[in-house]
């Protein structure tokens, strides 16, 4: 098996639903931003994301947002209102970042997945900390 091909693949976010989860025994769910759970452009989080979330929460699974963008006011200002911890400039494909918090979230590797748009930084990142990498299409702004 190739170490860049995804363990599972979806068109967006909201594919990754709660019974899956539950069925995959996800419990940390490790997110990245751009282009994942929101387009490039959007300044807030939209409402199917705020549902989403929502529903995770709702079925047990904690969901933590590890993006490399280094703009920190913006990450907070947008993951406030969804309730949901970031980490900025993590430096993907390092894993670092992804065994950081599983370890201060404690959880463990195999009840961890991490959810992302790129397999040159997510997906890495995901193998290289020992947890399964799954992903999403590229989301583009449509013009
Ligand atoms: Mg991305």
């Amino acid at each position: 098996m190739s170490i860049f091909r995804a363990d599972k693949k979806f068109e967006r976010f909201e594919d990754v639903t709660p019974s899956l989860l539950k069925k995959e025994g996800v419990k940390l769910l490790l997110c990245d931003l751009d282009n994942t759970l929101r387009l490039h452009s959007e300044k807030e989080p939209a409402d199917e994301l705020q549902d989403w979330v929502e529903d995770c929460r709702n079925a047990g699974v904690k969901i933590v947002i590890i993006s490399n963008n280094g703009r920190k006011k913006m990450m907070q200002k947008f993951c406030e209102p969804i309730n949901v911890d970031c980490v900025w400039w993590a430096k993907k494909p390092m894993s670092t970042k992804l065994t950081e918090a599983m370890r201060e979230y404690n959880y463990k590797p195999k009840e961890t997945v991490m959810l992302g748009d790129k397999w040159s930084t997510d997906v890495l990142a995901a193998r290289f900390a020992g947890i399964r990498a799954w992903k999403v299409e590229h989301r583009r702004d449509i013009v």
